[in-house]
């Protein structure tokens, strides 16, 4: 039976007074809809509804609380944020019912009382953000959308469906947030969207004027300027379209992460066919050697799905054969699933159950093993180390250049001292496992 997906939650936005709270605004919009939420332009439609309130005069103060008097009428389930969260005793007093009351720029906060009051509903099969990002992302890394939809229709996805085609945002628009993310505290930014190297098709690679220089909705154009805000910059869901190879070099410069999230999805051309999916034809193992070779530290991450309908013996065979050429970093996999309304459910040929978890399973088995080997080259190395985690007694956890959070590996370290969440510290790696690595700051 296909599986249902349920619809995500609404969220419906009142912003009140200056530009900056406008940003604030924005900022948590985007948040929420990179989780999957849905926007709603009125009341009566909104699971929850955000009042972003200005507190700087008196009759500021008084508009506020007419908008969370309105909000509370007409939808009843309320969570104020913005420059009036200091008054939170006052709002209390008026509106005994709002869910939640937190102050001006703390996004944070925001997001996880809109998680409490709407909770979201991750979906492996639409998410860009993985589920375990769901919970709030830290300030020092951000995920950055470039577009929504997506123009190809692989027969096992519905996102087109859901979302319809490619949408574009314009490349200043993208980069004016990216700025703003870096001047919030953002140390890593991550590109995210249904087919990144798809950006700009839409919007006919018009260019748009930012910071007095022409940009074109371009992967490569966009990941260079990215580059230049003191930022990593992580691109993720890239297919491997032949100007994929234009963002290599910039890999090697050291402007972007060498780092690639390529949802590959299967490697046999039987199987490619029968999923439709885009930029298969394309001589893959040659091109990975090719960038390998221009930058060579690039880690390159995929998923793969097992049990697709017709995949043979053979075609799985053909896979692991792919693999252990392809050398790559990080895969994850998936045992085909049918969803509700995508057209792999009528291919013939339905792999039986246990077929697909002893697929998935020797898949696992052979990717650890190359991780594993990889890893291990890296012991003795000097690597730069993110830091997500730093307790009192020096331990701490961090992520190198080829981990993306919440899916890929993490550096374990020991002896940190005065440093803090998003600070990038060189390290040296004295051990390794199967996906993590483990080490101390150097000097
Ligand atoms: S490229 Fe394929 S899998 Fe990805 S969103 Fe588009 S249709 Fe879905």
């Amino acid at each position: 039976m296909a599986t249902r997906l349920p619809d995500s939650p609404k969220v419906g936005m009142v912003s009140l007074g200056c530009p900056k709270n406008l940003v604030d605004s924005e900022r948590i919009l985007t948040k929420l809809r990179s989780e999957g939420y849905r926007m709603s332009a009125d009341y009566a439609g909104a699971d929850v509804v955000l009042v972003n309130t200005c507190g700087f005069l008196d009759s500021a103060k008084e508009e506020s609380l007419e908008a969370i008097g309105e909000a509370i009428a007409e939808n009843g389930r309320v969570i104020v944020t913005g420059c009036m969260g200091k008054e939170a005793e006052a709002i209390r007093t008026r509106f005994p019912q709002v869910l939640a009351i937190t102050g001006a720029h703390e996004y944070e906060q925001v997001v996880e009382a809109v998680h409490e009051a709407a909770p979201p509903i991750p979906s492996p099969f639409v998410d860009l953000v993985p589920e375990a990002g769901l919970k709030l992302t830290p300030r020092h890394y951000s995920y950055l959308k470039i577009s929504e939809g997506c123009n190809h229709r692989c027969s096992f996805c519905i996102i087109p469906s859901l979302r319809g085609d490619l949408v574009s945002r314009r490349p200043d628009a993208i980069l004016r947030e990216a700025e703003k993310l870096v001047a919030a505290g953002t140390r890593e930014l991550l590109v995210i969207s249904q087919d990144t190297s798809a950006y700009g098709i839409d919007i006919r690679r018009e260019p748009r004027m930012w910071k007095g220089r022409e940009v074109v909705p371009h992967m490569t154009d966009l990941a260079r300027e990215l580059g230049q805000l003191g930022a990593w910059v992580r691109l993720h869901y890239v297919y491997p379209y032949p100007h994929v190879d234009q963002v290599i070099p910039l890999m090697a410069e050291g402007l972007i992460l060498p780092y690639l999230d390529i949802p590959f999805q299967h490697a046999a051309p039987n199987v490619l066919k029968r999923m439709k999916r885009p930029a298969n034809e394309a001589k893959v193992l040659e091109r990975l050697k090719a960038w390998r070779a221009i930058a060579p530290d690039i880690a390159i991450r995929s998923t793969f799905v097992v049990g697709f309908p017709g995949e043979t013996d053979a075609d799985f065979e053909y896979l692991l054969d792919w693999l252990d050429e392809a050398q790559l970093d990080r895969v994850g996999a998936f045992r085909f699933e049918p969803v509700e309304g995508a057209a792999a459910n009528d291919l013939d040929g339905a792999v039986p159950e246990a077929v697909k978890e002893e697929r998935y399973a020797r898949i696992m088995e052979r990717t650890a093993a190359i991780s594993a080997a990889k890893l291990q080259a890296k012991v003795g190395r000097e690597i730069d180390v993110i830091l997500d985690a730093v307790d009192d007694e020096g331990g701490a956890t961090g992520r190198s250049m080829a981990d993306a959070p919440e899916i890929d590996g993490e550096v374990f370290l020991r002896d940190v001292i005065g440093r803090e969440l998003g600070d990038i510290i060189r390290v040296r790696v004295e051990d390794a496992d199967e996906h993590d690595l483990y080490g101390a700051p150097v000097g």
